[in-house]
């Protein structure tokens, strides 16, 4: 792909659409943004990345500001880009591999992880294969295109005796924590109501995100998961139903088995609900509103790269703004290295779940239902 359709179609996915920060990428000095501390032994976690596309290219340059990451390796179809991006992040040839080709990363000692950056039907060839290559494993979300499939990812990579990660960024984001952490102090009180809204206006309809083959689904598995995620770690609880309805105004560009937008409700062991949306074809759709008997919260922007702004029934959030992607790889490195445990999780398991939730919620739109959710 030459690289002003990339641009293109960057400009039209949620990761660039959504957020103000999108175009150019702004040094960390100079928005006086600080990288989270990360404690425990240094070592270096080294990084191959898979997939140069958009939002490896957010990840790369994150990369840089890493204290504890770095890119130690690439894989890529075009022998350009790895040519290119080899020269930038200085990374020698012989860690350089196409998608035929990177199984051989087994026999490099350079490599201590791959980062899975490719569209999400891919993902679970792809996982497989690093954890059977020895390496530990990074994989962009969702998990996979199936709860089925997502097991099997977690599965290999316990068998290969390697750690399988999801990149969901927001989950060491210091507001996203700070809301966290007042609702763990019961600063909220009961929780009864969590609003997720997440949506963008998709594009180019010959994004590979309006494919069913590679993207598994539509808005829900791209964007609305972030509101899943959201529903689980605000309330700090798991859903147990879901009602859910899907709306299409667009059947051309949003073909069968593509959702366009859905509205879900989704119900927890507390009597807690949740009244979520996902959309590829509404937008600025990035908020987060927690209710309880005490207090609120209230987060917008709430995923997008930031910065994340919001406030409580105590006052504004203003924990200062980091890069995602730096933090969360120089925290998947303590996670990996020195066993940290995160406060929110990141692993297989959670991204399987997520899976679960999204097949009940397609289930519902389907059936016209509410159905039952039941974790792994
Ligand atoms: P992209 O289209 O910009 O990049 C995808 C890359 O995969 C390209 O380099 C492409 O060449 C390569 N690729 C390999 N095989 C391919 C195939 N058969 N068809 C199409 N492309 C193929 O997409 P992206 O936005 O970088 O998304 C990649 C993954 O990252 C997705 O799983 C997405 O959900 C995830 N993502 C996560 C975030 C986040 O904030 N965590 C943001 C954006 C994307």
């Amino acid at each position: 792909m030459n690289k002003s359709r990339r641009q293109f179609i960057q400009r039209l996915t949620f990761s660039t659409a959504a957020i103000p920060l999108l175009s150019s990428w702004v040094s960390p000095a100079a928005h006086n943004i600080i990288a989270q501390d990360t404690s425990g032994s240094q070592k270096v976690l080294r990084v191959a990345l898979m997939g140069l596309g958009g939002y490896a290219e957010r990840v790369a340059e994150a990369m840089q500001h890493c204290k504890r990451a770095s890119i130690a390796g690439l894989i890529s179809g075009t022998p350009a880009k790895l040519e290119k991006w080899g020269e930038k992040y200085k990374v020698p040839e012989s860690s350089r591999h196409n998608y035929e080709n990177f199984d051989a990363i087994k026999d490099n000692p350079n490599i201590d992880a791959i980062y899975v950056i490719t569209p999400n039907a891919l993902h679970h060839n792809h996982v497989i294969r690093a954890a059977q290559a020895g390496k530990h494993v990074i994989c962009e979300k969702p998990l996979a295109i199936s709860a089925k499939e997502g097991q099997e990812m977690v599965d290999a990579c316990a068998k290969a005796g390697v750690k399988l990660l999801v990149g969901y960024r927001m989950r060491f984001e210091p507001n996203t924590l700070e809301v966290v952490k007042l609702r763990q102090a019961g600063a909220f009180g009961r929780l009864k109501f969590f609003q997720g809204q997440c949506g963008f206006v998709a594009g180019d309809p010959a994004q590979w995100r309006l494919n069913k083959e590679l993207a598994g689904g539509g808005s829900l598995m791209d964007i609305g998961i972030y509101a899943i995620n959201g529903a689980r770690y605000m309330l700090g609880e798991d859903p147990i139903w879901v009602a859910a309805q899907e709306t299409k105004t667009d059947p051309v560009k949003f073909k069968e088995g593509v959702d366009e937008t859905i509205q879900f409700e989704l119900g927890f062991p507390s009597g807690a609900v949740a009244s979520c949306l996902s959309s590829y074809n509404i937008s600025h759709l990035d908020r987060f509103f927690l209710s309880g008997e005490k207090g609120f919260a209230e987060m917008w922007p709430s995923t997008g790269y930031g910065p994340i702004k919001g406030r409580t029934h105590q006052g504004d959030l203003g924990k200062p703004h980091t890069i995602h992607q730096t933090t969360q790889m120089d925290e998947m490195a303590a996670i990996i290295f020195d066993n940290k445990t995160p406060i929110l999780p990141i692993d297989g398991l959670t991204g399987v779940q997520d899976l679960q939730i999204i097949e009940a919620i397609y289930k519902s739109c389907s059936s016209g239902r509410r159905e039952t959710i039941k974790l792994a």
